[in-house]
């Protein structure tokens, strides 16, 4: 059986749309298939979109939580609840093509892999500066990080149940999902498309969102930014050490008095500002640590057509 797992935010245009697609391809594949519908505390009608699909199609389930929790939440509560041998994760909006899922299923059944991963090559219908911002977080990543991910890689992917037990393990509250995916190993194929355009609605994701959800994807998996910070201090007190000696000497052999008061100002402002930097860098990991220890639920769901699922997880 395969399970589909589908984030919807705000999706009442996109999820008839999504659907038809969707069937169609999974009716050709001739498997048996559920289709988990979560709705991430949408304003709009989502919700009654979903309750109409599950009245008639009974392989379609919804989780409908309480209030936004964002998509790394509502794909976790996806994993936790779905049954099929092979689990695949998809957009509402139709950029995850399902006409691919054919040719990844193909993929896993050869044995050779244990998930297929989706990869855009091209990012048509993108802005030059948010692509040019991608790119540079793919390679800051790759270099920082010991979890895999590849530039332009989606969070659409098909995997077999041991992969998807291992990403239920990892029930970290800070979740970074595409890192999880590259932690926790398995032989995966990455197959290359080409970027699509939204079927229907508006992306969720502005500029600054995408840039803190890279920061945080960076610190969720790699401590550089800590040693960075150490690096640095080292750096500047040798430096420092340097230059000391350099002005005592001088003052020795020459009799130059030190002159300078605004250079002096400009350094101390400067080291001021690198030490408020570095305490940052520390408070922002001590902030995770303080969300992580709360444990608190990844979401909870205020309504549902599963009887058996796990409403707060
Ligand atoms: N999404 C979600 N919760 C959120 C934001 C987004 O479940 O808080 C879902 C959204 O409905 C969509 C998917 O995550 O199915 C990807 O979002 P979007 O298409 O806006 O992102 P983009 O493809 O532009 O990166
Ligand atoms: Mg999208």
């Amino acid at each position: 059986m395969i399970s589909i797992i589908v984030p919807c935010y705000n999706e009442q245009e996109a999820l008839p749309l999504f659907y038809e697609e969707v069937t169609k391809v999974l009716a050709d594949m001739k498997t048996e298939y559920e289709i988990l519908l979560i709705d991430d505390g949408s304003a709009d009608g989502t919700l009654s979109e979903m309750k109409k699909l599950a009245k008639n199609d009974e392989r379609v389930r919804y989780l409908a939580f309480s209030r936004n929790f964002g998509k790394e939440s509502a794909m976790y509560a996806g994993f936790c609840n779905v049954k099929g041998d092979f689990v695949a994760v998809m957009d509402a909006d139709l950029q995850d093509d399902p006409a691919l899922l054919p040719e990844m299923m193909h993929i896993l059944e050869s044995d050779a892999y244990d998930s297929v991963a989706a990869r855009r090559i091209s990012r048509k219908g993108e802005g030059r500066i948010r692509s040019a911002f991608s790119n540079g977080f793919y390679k800051l990543m790759e270099s920082a990080t010991e979890a895999e991910i590849k530039s332009g890689a989606r969070d659409f992917r098909l995997m077999k149940r041991k992969m998807v037990d291992a990403v239920v393990a990892m029930s970290e509250y800070n979740r970074f999902t595409k890192g999880i995916f590259g932690w926790v190993g398995f032989r995966t194929y990455w197959l290359d498309y080409e970027n699509r355009e939204r079927a229907a609605g508006k992306t969720k994701w502005g500029f600054w969102k995408l840039v803190g959800y890279g920061i945080d994807g960076i610190m969720n998996f790699s401590q550089s930014p800590l040693s960075f910070s150490s690096w640095l201090g080292i750096g500047m007190t040798l430096f420092s050490i340097v230059m000391l000696l350099f002005v005592i000497i001088r003052r020795l052999a020459f009799g130059d008095p030190v002159a300078g008061w605004a250079s002096i100002i400009c350094v101390m402002i400067f080291i001021g500002g690198l030490q408020l930097f570095c305490l940052g860098i520390i408070g922002q990991y001590i902030a995770k640590i303080y969300l992580e220890t709360k444990h608190r639920p990844h979401y909870i769901v205020s309504e549902t057509n599963m009887e058996e699922a796990k409403k707060i997880g």
